[in-house]
């Protein structure tokens, strides 16, 4: 046993190694790039960020990053981890029992794709809460993993599936404190929608006295909480409510200029996911994207040969499809308006994949974002988001050491975002060749200088 589980902990958890950066090009996730820097990282932690000129007494491997770019690592915060559910599947379909196979192997893909925190916001508990342990105990190659667990909804209303239901708050207290107790969400997911958008038919709505009671109880006991809205209406709601913040921009009709003002001054966290709307239409028009290394990286040729017929010829035929793409670029205008003015806009997808990711990061800089700030989007904002700002999204002195070094400038184009030379995770830096990826096993990026 004993040998066992020392064997467990070099193929998964190897030891990190102290080891500095020389010379990078610091892109921070707040400040503007700063040139010829040194980063240090002892242990799980950035131990000195510093001009490489004034720079001592660095201790470990030194790694020379000239020419190069350092990053902190990227956050998906809205992600449904795969294996829980048939997540292209109708939305009846029965659940079979959760694949924690599949789920593993998205979790590497986040990492292969520069991701090194996910908030599943609502999945079923058996599924992501004993992969949440596994990666907190190191025996899983996973980005930090915050979840909900099952969300909490009102009887019929939108994600009811893998929901607590919850139609009366006194009557309901014991299967909120069951949650809380059972599951230890990190943060609390909740769903405000009666849809009637789009080709949805209208669903029951949670009553906002509800959705306030419930709100207040998850924050006395210190948990966050985020919300499903989809409309102004919706958003503004659940935000007096209590919300901490929202799961979706608005995504139903343009923002009003009052609304955008309102979020800059109250600076709620909304999650982008402007993936989740624009994946149907981008599968029935221009599938060939499934050929792109991520992709191929991050699914297995089975399920991409899936996706490019079967769902494909399905998703042509759903009206669905189409008033998603007519809603994009209005969702996308809806997020660079609450940005520009100063809101607090975090990366998150709705999907399962780190190529989603970085496609997220693709549809922020179409909307008109600088790729700098889509930077700060993906981490600072999205760990303002998470609540953990003070551990995690940037890159300084005493936070975690999730970094990713990247070969080209990231912000003169956000694709760039995807030329990793490492990912490195609580201070260990990711052996792609170890990554159980879906697509097959792929080559160790860095050679080692
Ligand atoms: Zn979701």
């Amino acid at each position: 046993m004993k040998f066992l589980a020392a064997l467990l902990l070099t193929a998964t958890a190897a030891h990190a190694e102290n080891t500095y950066i020389e010379h990078v090009t610091l892109i921070d996730g707040i400040h503007a790039p700063q040139r010829d820097m040194t980063v240090a990282v002892e242990g799980d932690k950035i131990t000195t960020v510093a001009p490489s000129a004034v720079a001592r007494g660095m201790k470990g491997k030194k790694i020379d990053g000239k020419g190069k770019y350092l990053i902190p690592g990227l956050m998906d915060v809205h992600i449904h981890l795969k294996g829980g559910f048939d997540i292209t599947g109708k939305v009846d379909a029965e659940m079979g029992p959760p694949n924690r196979e599949e789920g593993v192997q998205a979790l590497a893909s986040f990492l292969y794709a520069g991701v090194t925190t996910v908030f599943d916001a609502g999945n079923r508990a058996e599924h992501i809460l004993p992969l949440r342990a596994d990666e907190r105990a190191g025996k899983i190659l996973s980005p930090r993993i915050f979840a909900t667990g099952n969300l909490v909804t009102y009887p019929g209303s939108h994600g009811d599936r893998m929901a607590v239901r919850i139609s009366d708050f006194e009557k309901d207290k014991a299967l909120l404190d069951k949650h809380i107790a059972e599951q230890q969400p990190d943060i609390l997911k909740l769903t405000l929608e009666e849809e009637g958008w789009g080709s949805r038919p209208m669903i029951t709505l949670m009553p906002v006295d509800l959705l306030e009671k419930i709100t207040r109880y998850y924050n006395q006991h210190g948990i966050r909480t985020t919300v499903h809205v989809s409309s102004e209406l919706r958003s503004l709601e659940a935000i007096y409510a209590g919300s901490d913040t929202l799961a979706h921009p608005v995504i139903q009709g343009p923002v009003s200029d009052s609304f955008v003002k309102l979020m800059a001054a109250k600076k709620t966290p909304f999650a982008s996911t402007l993936t989740i709307g624009e994946n149907y239409s981008r599968l029935a028009e221009h599938p060939e994207y499934l050929d792109q290394p991520l992709y191929v990286a991050s699914m297995s040729a089975e399920e991409r040969e899936k996706l490019k017929t079967t769902t494909r010829a399905e998703w042509q035929k759903r009206p669905w499809t189409w008033w998603m793409k007519i809603m994009t670029p209005i969702a996308q205008e809806n997020v660079r308006k609450i940005h520009a003015a100063g809101g607090t806009v975090a990366c998150g997808t709705d999907q399962s994949t780190g190529a989603a990711t970085q496609r997220e990061l693709e549809l922020l800089a179409a909307a008109g974002i600088s790729p700098l700030d889509v930077i700060r989007i993906a981490t600072y904002n999205s760990a303002v988001f998470l609540g953990k700002a003070d551990q995690l999204g940037s890159v300084d002195t005493g936070k975690l050491a999730d970094l990713v070094l990247l070969s080209k400038d990231p912000t003169v184009d956000i694709n760039n975002a995807k030329s990793i030379v490492f990912v490195m995770k609580n201070g260990q830096m990711i052996d792609e060749s170890q990554l159980p990826l879906a697509g097959g096993k792929q080559k160790r990026r860095f050679s080692g200088t």
